[in-house]
């Protein structure tokens, strides 16, 4: 039998014995049941039970090689989420799993079972916009950040967190998937629906308007150490009940522009959008609730952090109105930018979400591409102008026609 001392890929069998063995969650001769339940492209995540009383936890393993493609990963992303975790639980605990144990040399992060909670993007789809959505992922967005900047944290200890969450070949992913790819296919690997390429390559590949406005926020991403973002807030990384969600999976954290967790969130609201505007168009209540949910989350976000501002920032300089005023219409602008961006890629890249490549129907689907895609690059273009949630739903009531 192997020993937990030395860096190999668990199997159902091995996770059972870790988590009693390593972890002591359960007594040695208690009788556990093991799934390995992931359904990422990257990780490994096991959850191990009692049989006697259900008590269960997770085990979330990083291997050396993607899951899906098997190329290799930097297996320090499993540490970074374990610490990203930690930071996000001493300002929202309610809000992540929360984190029994980070072992190095497995790359496994042992945590709380949140399977109470149902996946955001499939909850939404099925039409669960939960009441309590705007006001929760607004609270985690506000919250978590902002303390960790350079307005609020020590500037000496936030060099040395910015030094450890220095996560470059995630990053890369990012600056390569979301902000190249998709306006300049090097790679080849944007996958188009037949009949859209034409518009795909007017819209995006010959723009140069667009590319350069791309530049900026590329750029941004990569050289504004603002704050610990999550780095990758998608709806299938939020969870959700009745009762409030809890945020998973930030393996992709790292100093980056507030503006690009903010955007995450929002763009993927408007999926779900488009996915019941285009195959449910009589079901208003459900696309009048998200459209709600967006402004409040858009709007909520932009009057917490301006709260939140006023009690963490000290130093005169930032708290001139000026100062503060546009610092966070940048982050708001930024927001409605990187908004653009994660709607353009998840339209025109290779890691579509479910609520496009579920409709097949090219009668609905080619309109839905092309309603998204110039939603996305107007976001993109005129980031600057909007000032409220309502501006930015409005303009996808026009598209949607
Ligand atoms: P990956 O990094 O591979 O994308 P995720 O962290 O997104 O992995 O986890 C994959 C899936 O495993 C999630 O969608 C969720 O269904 C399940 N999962 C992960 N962590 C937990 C947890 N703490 N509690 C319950 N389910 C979890
Ligand atoms: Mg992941």
């Amino acid at each position: 039998m192997k020993g937990f001392h030395s860096n190999f890929l668990m199997s159902t069998e091995d996770a059972k014995r870790y988590a009693a063995e390593v972890l002591r969650f359960f007594a040695p001769d208690e009788e556990t049941v093991c799934e390995e339940i992931g359904d990422g492209n990257i990780n490994y995540v096991f959850r191990v039970r009692s049989v006697k009383d259900g008590r269960s936890l997770i085990i979330k393993q990083s291997d050396r090689l993607l899951r899906s493609s098997g190329r290799p990963l930097d297996q320090n992303r499993s540490r970074i989420e374990a610490a990203a975790l930690r930071s996000e639980a001493k300002y929202v605990p309610a809000m992540v799993p929360e984190v029994f144990h980070y072992d190095e040399e497995m790359a496994a992060i042992s945590m709380e079972d949140v399977s109470a909670y149902g996946n955001l993007r499939r909850e939404l789809m099925a039409g669960h916009v939960y009441p309590h959505l705007s006001a929760n992922i607004s609270d985690f967005l506000a919250e978590t950040m902002l303390p960790t900047t350079d307005l609020a944290a020590d500037a000496e200890e936030k060099k040395r967190q910015v030094c450890f969450f220095t996560n470059p070949e995630l990053c890369s992913i990012t600056e390569d998937l979301v902000l190249t790819e998709p306006y300049y296919d090097y790679k080849g690997r944007n996958l188009l629906f037949p009949g859209t390429e034409d518009f795909v390559r007017r819209c995006l590949y010959e723009d140069e308007a667009l590319h350069a406005e791309v530049g900026k926020l590329r750029l941004n991403f990569m050289n504004n150490p603002q704050a610990l973002l999550h780095g990758d807030l998608h709806t299938g990384s939020i969870f959700a009940n009745a009762g409030g969600i809890k945020v998973l999976d930030p393996e992709f954290a790292f100093y980056g522009p507030m503006g690009y967790d903010i955007g995450n969130v929002i763009g993927n609201f408007f999926f779900s959008w488009a996915y019941h505007a285009f195959t449910r168009p009589d079901d208003r209540d459900v696309t009048e609730a998200l459209a709600s949910c967006i402004e409040e989350i858009h709007d909520l976000t932009a009057a917490k952090l301006a709260r939140r501002y006023d009690g963490l920032v000290a130093l005169p300089l930032y708290r001139a109105e000026a100062f503060r005023r546009e610092w966070l219409a940048k982050v708001m602008a930024d927001a409605a930018g990187y908004a653009g961006t994660e709607i353009v890629r998840r339209t025109v890249g290779d890691s579509k979400v479910a609520e496009i490549s579920l409709v097949e129907d090219p009668a609905l689907r080619i309109p839905m591409e092309k309603a998204l895609i110039r939603f996305g690059t107007a976001l993109i273009m005129r980031r600057n102008e909007y000032r409220r949630g309502r501006e930015i739903t409005a303009l996808f009531r026009r598209i949607l026609g």
